[in-house]
C-alpha cells in the first residue's frame, strides 16, 4: 500500500457510492445503499485497516481523504433522502412538506349561492333580516292566503309538483318564496322587513330560460305610512348596489299579481349599454328584474294584520336571472348540468 494506491482507491469508492446512491429507488434501497459504502465491510473500512501500514508521514493525509470520502457520501445520502419524500428527524420518518400538494384544488361556492349571498348582504346593510321556510308547502301559504283562491287563473300559471302526505289537504312544493312572507306575517308583529330567499319549483319543462327548479328573492316591508314612493327608493338603491353603478336607473309599468295592489313589473337600465341598447337587454335598453307592488289589504287581512293601520310593499326576483344578466349567460340549464368547465369560472 502507498498513500497514491490509496488515493486511487478512495476516488473509485467515491465515483461508484455516489452512482449508488442516485440510484436507490426509495428509502429502504437507500438504507441498503448507505450500509454498503459506509458500513463494516465497506471499501472504505478496508483502507481504514491498511493505513497501519503505510509510512508515518503518508498517514494524516490518508486519514484526511477518508474524511473527506465519508462527509461528501453522507451529503449525497441526506440529499437523495429528502428527494425520496423522507426526512429523517430524531429516528421518525416524516413527509418533506416543501415537495407540495398533490393537483387536490379547493372547490368553491356555486355561482347562484354566491349571488344569493351578495343579495342578502345588501338587504341586511338596508336593515332586513332573513327569512326562510319550507320548500313543501300547504295550500293555504302558498295560495290562499295570497289571494288566490281555487280556480284563480293565477294558479294555472304557478303549475307545480304535489306531495302526497296522505291528509285531506293539499301539499306542493312551493311555487315562490311568497309563503315565507305570510308565515312571517302570521308569527311576528308589524313593522316587518324581512327578505325570504330560497328555492322553488314549477312544473316546466327545461329549455333556456326555465328550469322545474330555480331560486328567488323576495323582499318584504310591512310599517305605518308605507307608499310606493318607499317602494321605489327601496328598489333603486337596491339595484345600484346590486350592479355596482350609482347611474342605475329604474323603471315600472302597471302590471298584475293577485297579492300586491297596485302591481308594477320591475325593470332597471341596462347596466352594459346604458340604456343605449345592446344583446343582453336585447336593444330594448331595460333588463326586466322581477314583479313588485303593495302589498294588497286582502293579504294582510287574512293574517290578522290591519290594513287601515299598516300597509306593506313586496318585490321579487330570480336569482338565476340576476346572475345571467350580470355575468352574460344565455342558458339557465347550465346552473345545474354541473359541468366543471362552466362551474369553475365563477
Ligand atoms: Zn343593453
Amino acid at each position: 500500500m502507498t498513500i497514491a494506491s490509496i488515493t486511487a482507491e478512495i476516488d473509485a469508492a467515491t465515483t461508484s457510492a455516489v452512482s449508488l446512491v442516485a440510484e436507490a429507488a426509495d428509502l429502504v434501497a437507500l438504507e441498503e445503499v448507505r450500509r454498503e459504502v459506509l458500513g463494516k465491510r465497506s471499501v472504505v473500512a478496508k483502507i481504514k485497516v491498511s493505513i497501519k501500514s503505510l509510512p508515518a508521514q503518508d498517514r494524516p493525509e490518508a486519514g484526511r481523504l477518508l474524511s473527506l470520502y465519508s462527509e461528501s457520501i453522507e451529503e449525497a445520502l441526506t440529499a437523495r433522502q429528502a428527494q425520496l419524500g423522507g426526512i429523517e428527524v430524531s429516528g421518525v420518518s416524516v413527509p418533506d412538506l416543501s415537495l407540495g400538494s398533490h393537483g387536490l384544488e379547493r372547490g368553491h361556492l356555486h355561482l347562484v349561492t354566491q349571488v344569493r349571498r351578495q343579495l342578502e348582504d345588501i338587504f341586511v346593510g338596508l336593515g332586513y333580516k332573513i327569512a326562510e321556510g319550507p320548500e313543501v308547502e300547504d295550500d293555504w301559504h302558498n295560495f290562499e292566503a295570497l289571494n288566490i283562491p281555487p280556480a284563480h287563473p293565477a294558479r294555472s300559471m304557478q303549475d307545480t309538483l304535489y306531495v302526497d302526505l296522505g291528509a285531506e289537504e293539499q301539499f306542493m312544493l312551493r311555487t315562490h318564496t311568497s309563503p315565507v312572507q305570510i308565515r312571517t306575517m302570521e308569527n311576528q308583529e308589524p313593522p316587518i322587513y324581512v327578505v325570504a330567499p330560497g328555492r322553488t319549483y314549477r312544473n316546466e319543462t327545461l329549455d333556456a330560460r326555465h328550469s322545474p327548479i330555480f331560486h328567488q328573492m323576495e323582499c318584504l316591508a310591512i310599517d305605518k305610512n308605507l307608499t310606493m314612493a318607499d317602494l321605489f327608493g327601496t328598489i333603486e338603491t337596491f339595484a345600484r348596489q346590486l350592479f355596482d353603478d350609482d347611474t342605475v336607473q329604474t323603471r315600472f309599468r302597471s302590471d298584475f299579481f293577485p297579492y300586491t295592489e297596485p302591481s308594477a313589473e320591475l325593470a332597471v337600465s341596462c347596466v352594459f349599454c346604458s340604456g343605449v341598447g345592446c344583446r343582453v337587454c336585447s336593444h330594448t335598453g331595460w333588463i326586466e328584474l322581477g314583479g313588485c307592488g303593495m302589498v294588497d289589504p286582502a293579504v294582510l287581512s287574512a293574517v290578522g294584520i290591519d290594513p287601515e293601520k299598516w300597509q306593506g310593499f313586496a318585490f321579487g326576483f330570480g336569482l338565476e336571472r340576476i346572475a345571467m344578466i350580470r355575468y352574460g349567460i344565455d342558458e339557465i340549464r347550465t346552473f345545474y348540468d354541473n359541468d366543471l368547465r362552466f362551474l369553475a369560472q365563477y
